[in-house]
């Protein structure tokens, strides 16, 4: 806000014309910085309802649980973020940390260790709390974070039995940095198998797992438990990681299968591709629609350029609404709008899960209130490949004047033939 006095009732409806249904210029410069201005005005008001809530944090505007839970995590680690951002020194060890190949709860641990904010006793003690600063395993010494992940007892004796190569002159007896910075260093050497190189962020965390234990428990793992545990662990994440990857290289495989081609309406049903190309320098939008029945035959295409189109998301609602009155002014009724948008679709289809898309949806409520039934459907690039190429070709041509057709276009026969099947 511009202004240090602002009024604090100040609702979105008080900044617009409510002649022109638009932002009001003037309300907007008088309490906004103009950058703000630019942001806001790119954003279409919507007049004709009352301010409603709109969840920032994620793109369809509703909350959901997991940006909720991100939110209370950035903020929860706000102070840390800014501690890092101070530390240039030790940041490339966190960023080695964030990288390294285990799971989010780990990287979280290393993450945490390198910060200091782990609370063992010297840390506490070091807030003001009254602890005992005694390492509750051996006794002898202050229980810092290098003292428990690498020179107490416990440890010494897990890391040797771990195999992972110890420094020429064993752990560093104060400065976990210089610790860290060996493991993260071991790890990326080839020459040391992969299994026993990668074990050592489960290692540490079984170390602190343990030290826990023996607090909260009063008993501890023996070191060739942490040893196998850590193993067990660090062997099912690189499984899982392999699954994750194989089942992606089938989601990336080729489309060939039966599932992704275009599928004919219902009996009584007419189907409606739409498809558009944007192109962004040029600020110019090639759009077509498809209409074809339960035969897999083509009843009507059309195709038309637009000027002026900032913006993909303009162009694509655009398309749209352009295909929706076009269908409605050729009384076309029962059909399913199908095409590549998946976003706008789903905003028809169920509004009140895309809060931040109400003025898109009012625009398209408008055109969707002249049928008595549609239905949507987001289709594939290849199921909607008739479209997308009468759309590219009026693009091209730059048809300014809405085109409309019998049949489907004699230099597309063959794919329509193809999409029938
Ligand atoms: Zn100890």
């Amino acid at each position: 806000m511009k202004n240090p006095l602002i009024d604090l009732e100040m609702k979105v409806s008080d900044l617009l014309d409510h002649e022109t249904g638009d932002w009001n210029r003037e309300a907007l410069d008088e309490n906004f910085f103009p950058g703000d201005v630019e942001i806001i005005l790119k954003k279409k008001p919507v007049p004709s309802v009352e301010d409603f809530w709109c969840w920032k944090h994620n793109r369809s505007g509703e909350y959901t649980v997991r940006s909720g839970n991100w939110l209370a995590l950035h903020s929860m680690l706000k102070e840390e973020f800014q501690e890092a951002q101070m530390q240039p020194s030790i940041n490339c060890l966190k960023d080695s940390a964030w990288h390294t190949l285990t799971s989010p709860k780990i990287k979280m641990f290393l993450w945490r260790t390198l910060s200091q904010i782990i609370p063992v006793a010297n840390t506490l003690k070091a807030r003001g709390m009254k602890v005992d600063q005694l390492c509750q395993h051996c006794g002898l010494q202050d229980e810092t974070l290098n003292h428990l992940l690498f020179t107490c007892d416990v440890a010494r004796q897990v890391w040797a039995l771990s195999n992972f190569p110890s420094p020429m002159n064993g752990f560093h007896p104060e400065s976990i940095f210089v610790n860290f910075h060996y493991l993260f260093q071991m790890s990326t050497n080839i020459r040391v198998p992969k299994d026993i190189r990668c074990c050592f962020p489960w290692i540490l965390w079984f170390l602190w797992k343990n030290r826990n234990k023996l607090l909260f428990e009063g008993s501890e793992f023996k070191a060739e438990d942490i040893v196998h545990k850590a193993y067990d662990e660090a062997a099912v994440w690189f499984e899982a990681q392999k699954l994750d990857r194989e089942g992606e290289k089938c989601d990336n495989e080729p489309v060939s299968s039966a599932l992704r081609r275009w599928s004919k309406p219902p009996r009584h049903w007419v189907k409606c591709n739409y498809g558009y190309v944007w192109n962004k320098p040029a600020k110019m939008l090639g759009a077509a629609w498809i209409v074809r029945d339960h035969h897999g035959d083509t009843i009507l295409h059309s195709r038309r350029s637009f000027a002026d189109v900032n913006s993909k998301q303009e162009a694509q609602l655009v398309a749209l609404r352009w295909s929706l009155d076009s269908l409605a002014a050729h009384r076309l009724d029962r059909i399913i709008i199908a095409g590549e948008d998946a976003t706008l679709l789903k905003v028809i289809g169920r509004p009140k899960a895309w809060p931040s898309f109400t003025s898109e949806f009012i625009t398209l409520r408008s055109c969707l209130n002249h049928f008595t039934s549609w239905k949507s459907k987001v289709e594939s690039r290849f199921a909607n490949r008739c479209a997308f190429s009468i759309a590219k070709s009026a693009h091209q041509l730059q048809w300014g004047q809405s085109y409309v057709a019998r049949g489907c276009p004699q230099w597309l026969s063959s794919l329509f033939l193809d999409d029938k099947g």
